[in-house]
């Protein structure tokens, strides 16, 4: 058993972090954005890129945002409401980060990806030659997926496993999934009362990955993507952080190595 202690202590020479946020952090409940969820993130990337880290955003809530602006009462089951409304809301979300990070003197890269892109040699060098482009300017990429045109992942849902992909293409050192829950618990905490956290997980393990099947903590995923995209990231020697994207300055308390959220070790 590794030192929990050590290995948080460890993320603050992290130098190049994704972080990925989810819809319902950035929405409320008619899918409007919460514009001070945004300006928060913003401070809080602020701040890591003042201590002279690089950092790639992978934001949703395009579709979520699209279906507030059209003003859709509920959520549309067909894929092709979905996809139309991530073209409404894309722009919008776009506009609102490029406005809080202005603030900062910060600007931001829109890229849009699909699995294909992530996955075909050429594009995925091209991927990663943007990025690196990007970080040379001290521009913060902010990713996506296209989803007018990838079906599959919107019907995954969620952006977890991307953010894992981008974290590996980037060659980042740290993954950060923000989220509406204070980390993995064992058991939902919306739900249950006893459910406690669970600081550090050594391995993703079966026992860890049956923990995640009930959450409920998302429109679109919830715990289960996350603990499978941080299985891709941990394989591929970046460790992963969940928190809650609520927490007062919650990049700098993680990269300062205080115990927020649940640390999920590199396995190389
Ligand atoms: N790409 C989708 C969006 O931006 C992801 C949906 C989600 O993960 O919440 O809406």
């Amino acid at each position: 058993m590794s030192d929990p202690k050590k290995a948080r202590e460890k993320l603050s020479g992290a130098k190049r972090v994704v972080v990925k946020i989810g819809t319902n952090c950035l929405t409320d409940e008619d899918s409007k954005l919460e514009e001070k969820s945004i300006e928060k993130l913003a401070d809080d990337i602020a701040d890591l890129k003042e201590d002279g880290r690089e950092v790639i955003l992978v934001s949703s809530g395009a579709i979520g945002a699209g279906l507030g602006r059209l003003s859709f009462g509920e959520m549309p089951e067909d894929m092709k409401s979905l996809q139309a409304a991530s073209t409404v809301g894309q722009g919008a979300l776009m506009r609102r980060y490029s406005e809080c990070f202005e603030e900062h003197g910060i600007h931001v890269a829109q890229i849009l990806l699909t699995q294909e892109d992530l996955t075909a040699p050429s594009r995925f060098q091209n991927f990663k030659n943007t990025i690196r482009t990007l970080f040379k300017w001290s521009v913060v990429p902010i990713v996506n997926e296209n989803d007018a045109v990838a079906v599959e992942e919107i019907r995954m849902g969620d952006n977890d496993p991307l953010s894992a992909f981008t974290a590996s293409g980037a060659g980042a050192d740290l993954l950060i999934m923000l989220t509406d829950v204070d980390g993995l618990h064992t058991g939902d905490p919306k739900e249950e009362e006893s459910a406690e956290p669970i600081r550090t997980v050594e391995k993703i393990t079966p026992e860890i990955e049956k923990l995640t099947e009930k959450s409920s903590e998302s429109k679109f995923g919830g715990m289960y993507t996350k603990v499978q995209a941080a299985k891709i990231a941990t394989d591929e020697g970046i460790p992963v952080v969940v928190a809650d994207a609520e927490e007062s300055n919650v990049l700098k308390k993680i990269l300062a190595g205080e115990e927020i959220g649940t640390l999920f070790l590199a396995q190389k």
